[in-house]
């Protein structure tokens, strides 16, 4: 037999069905209202390779040095062909497809789910299974192909690296797929049946429009019911939810939509949807015994119940004991608040003691939350992470932009102060570790952690309250809500141009750094990729519009842009990447303004950016070039600007101070015609101290107020007041107190901070201002 139908099977069936499909068989047996469905068995894949003779190429090709990431890649790939071009043999072709169409109804094609199911035993964690593929609305043209990609799936580079590192081996996993009715949701969602960390009876719904899949990948904000089951009262909170994912009647794809504007906030669950979910809910707990997490859809009037899992507290042995029978590692929370395993002590591992200490390093952004670490490597799909989850990866990349703004905290192994994953998570006001070196190792997917942005502390458990946890750092303002005015400027930074509606809540005299490679980045592909893509005007367009989203928020504000400094190493994670040259110091290397005037066709195209800004009217934008060395890099950049068709004696533009050469030759720059010159610390630092500042094992030696970077800084804002050049920090220290005295002390123009450090460094300079009038007068 190929397949087993869904109400044939029970938990027990674990090894041949995978945990989906055991878990999918014990609530269909349960009478709850699973939508129709079959499981091609684990059997039924091992059959197909070993008939097909495949089986040893299979595992020999997948034997590689999972180190070397091009080996890895081709043994993937040779793998997942291998499988893909197997025929079906006629007999079990017949089987799949007589199977499909007795799901359907009489009359009409059924469109189906196509999910592989991990096999538990083999499987212990979720992730092995690589990316757990799962194809939606398949109908019987490609089902058998969706099928065979389902196994494919148990050779994704991904898994392979997993199973290797594991000492797993491949020719001992298996893989079922469960091919079952698509609920053409109209409404959808997940569900707690109790709370999941206290595990009261509190039932938890979130529900969105169309299908859940937008809920699960965090497209959409759901709204969010809380149910009292002692009583029966519902708290709502409402969500604006933007788009929702439908098929597609033309092609019965899945794609997004928008969602009608009358529709956006409004409540998706009536109370009596809430009332039928709570009594599905009490019956799947009550049936497993323990706390579930569901996934549930309604349409035309029917509920039904997607999946079911015990609610994952905490991350516990690596085997399955649970009655469920599905992957993941349950855990409930006893009476007293501790959290305890189900599943028993196995493999001689234990939990963590809640709130123990498990990994430190720099707090880099400050907030104390509490969720689920979610760990994210390269080879990852980033939809694994969910709205509340806690990032944890070696070092974050501009592709994860989008799941960082969904997480509750960020955790990194590298990186230091001024790391992407630093700079990044403070303007979007998520707590942030970076630099533990060790946390992908210590910490494990799905652990329930909390995170200390300000002590730097990763601890077990949930040691923080709600609201602690759901409203990180959020406020910028209230703290203090009466901005101190200042003769010294206060400017805020920014780097993502999302971040410029909070920036400017602080009340800062302007932005004094813009950081366009962000913008860039974020758009996946190398310049020259883009532009060989989309064309020329679809560059310029992109920076035009994210810097004009800036200067619109700051008007009549001044915001200095920076042209772009992304190095070749950032680049070179980008589509187009590959053309990159491949350097052995990326921070020594091909930046900032070398790389914009070695190649001038490049940056004509920034600067035609600029041109069309003034154009538009935005006479607050100024220009700021980082990285120079000497007056010869400023009047070549000037004359490029020349040639742009903009002019140097009408627009502000000026310099940034990272490197010594500039600091000591800031008089030349002076002559040049510089309105301006800005410290960026964190490249002065580097390259005065040689501590590179990416790097966690000299972080320590990291140090902006060392004597001698006081002491170049000190002689610019000397040497620049001397011609009339005004002078500014925009580097992560002049967010620190110390130089923030020292800087106003000295006779600085303005100082531009972080966002959550704005109101501080505005009470300091004031501080400073007053002492120094003080002191004048007596
Ligand atoms: C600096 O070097 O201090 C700076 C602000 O630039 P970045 O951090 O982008 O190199
Ligand atoms: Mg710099």
């Amino acid at each position: 037999m190929a397949v087993l139908w869904l109400d044939e099977i029970g938990a027990d069936d674990l090894e041949s069905v995978g945990g989906k499909g055991a878990s999918l068989g014990e609530l269909t047996g349960a009478g709850l209202p699973v939508p129709p469905g079959f499981v091609v068995t684990a059997g039924t894949y091992r059959e197909f390779i070993e008939n097909a003779g495949i089986d040893e190429e299979l595992f020999d090709a997948v034997e590689v040095d999972v180190e070397d990431s091009a080996a890895l890649a081709d043994a993937a790939d040779h793998a997942q062909e291998l499988i893909e071009e197997t025929p079906f043999p006629e007999e079990l072709r017949e089987e799949i497809l007589a199977a499909y169409h007795d799901v359907g109804t009489a009359d009409e094609e059924a469109f189906v789910a196509v999910r592989s199911s991990a096999t538990a035993e083999d499987l212990p964690d979720a992730s092995f299974a690589g990316q757990q593929e799962t194809f939606l609305n398949v109908t019987e043209d490609d089902l058998l192909d969706r099928v065979r990609r389902c196994w494919a799936s148990l050779f994704t580079q991904r898994a392979i690296y997993y199973r290797q590192e594991q000492g797993f081996d491949h020719s001992a996993v298996n893989i079922a797929v469960v091919v079952q009715q698509m609920v053409d949701a109209e409404k959808s969602g997940v569900m707690f049946t109790s709370h999941p960390s206290t595990g009261d009876p509190t039932m938890i719904v979130e529900a969105a429009w169309g299908l859940g899949e937008a809920v699960v990948s965090g497209a959409v904000s759901p709204d969010n019911y809380v149910v009292d089951r002692a009583d029966g009262e519902i708290d709502v909170t409402i969500a604006d939810k933007k788009v929702k994912h439908v098929k597609d009647p033309e092609t019965g794809e899945t794609v997004e939509v928008d969602v009608d504007p009358d529709e956006r906030e409004k409540r998706v669950l009536s109370d009596a949807d809430v009332e039928r979910l709570v009594e599905l809910g009490e019956r799947v707990e009550s049936h497993y015994d323990t706390p579930q997490d569901v996934e549930w859809a309604m349409a035309d009037g029917e509920d039904y119940m997607l999946q079911s899992r015990p609610i994952t507290t905490i991350s516990g042995p690596d085997d399955i004991t649970d009655a469920a029978g599905s992957e993941g590692v349950t855990s409930v929370t006893d009476g007293s608040g501790g959290v305890e395993s189900a599943g028993g002590e196995l493999a001689g591992e234990s939990v963590a003691p809640e709130g123990e200490l498990l990994v430190d390093g720099l707090g880099s952004s400050p907030g104390r939350v509490a969720g689920p670490a979610r760990l994210v490597t390269k080879l990852d799909d980033l939809d694994k992470v969910r709205q509340g989850d806690i990032i944890v990866t070696e070092m974050t990349t501009p592709d994860m932009v989008p799941a960082m703004k969904r997480a509750a905290g960020i955790v990194t192994d590298e990186g230091g102060m001024t790391s992407h994953a630093a700079i990044v998570s403070r303007e979007l006001g998520v707590p942030a570790i970076v630099g533990t070196t060790n946390a992908t190792t210590v910490l494990e997917d799905d652990q329930q952690i909390t995170l200390d942005g300000d002590k730097g502390q990763v601890l077990a458990g949930k040691t923080v309250e709600t609201d602690e946890e759901t409203e990180p750092v959020e406020d910028v303002r209230p703290q203090s809500p009466v901005k101190p005015m200042t003769a010294t400027e206060v400017k805020v930074n920014v780097s993502i141009p999302e971040a410029a509606e909070r920036a400017a809540a602080t009340g800062a005299d302007g932005v004094g750094l813009l950081r366009t490679e962000h913008m860039i980045l974020s758009l996946n592909r190398t310049p020259a990729k883009f532009i060989a893509e989309e064309g020329v005007d679809a560059y310029v367009d992109e920076l035009v519009q994210g810097i004009r989203g800036v200067a619109d928020e700051f008007y009549p504000r001044p915001v200095r842009v920076r042209t772009l400094d992304a190095p070749t190493d950032e680049f070179r994670q980008l589509e187009g990447g590959e053309d990159e040259p491949s350097e052995h110091n990326p921070m020594l290397g091909y930046r900032g303004i070398r790389r914009s005037l070695d190649r001038p066709d490049v940056f004509a195209h920034e600067l035609e950016a600029f041109r069309r800004l003034y154009d538009l009217g935005y006479d607050n934008v100024e220009i700021m070039l980082p990285l120079v060395n000497d007056a010869e890099d400023v009047y070549r950049s000037k004359r490029l600007m020349e040639e742009a068709g903009i002019d140097p004696e009408k627009r502000t533009w000026g310099v940034m101070i990272e490197t010594p050469a500039s600091a000591l030759g800031v008089e030349e720059m002076a002559d040049a015609g510089i309105d301006f010159a800005s410290f960026g610390t964190n490249d002065l630092t580097q390259y005065t101290l040689a501590v590179d500042r990416n790097n966690e094992h000299v972080a320590d030696r990291f140090d902006e107020l060392h004597p001698a970077v006081l002491r170049l800084i000190g002689d610019v804002i000397e040497r620049c007041r001397e011609h009339g050049v005004d002078t500014s920090i925009c580097g992560q220290a002049g967010s620190k107190p110390e130089m923030v005295r020292f800087l106003v002390n000295e006779g600085i123009s303005s100082i531009s901070a972080n966002i959550d450090a704005v109101r501080d460094v505005q009470h300091e300079v004031k501080r400073v201002e007053q002492k120094l009038l003080l002191d004048s007068v007596r």
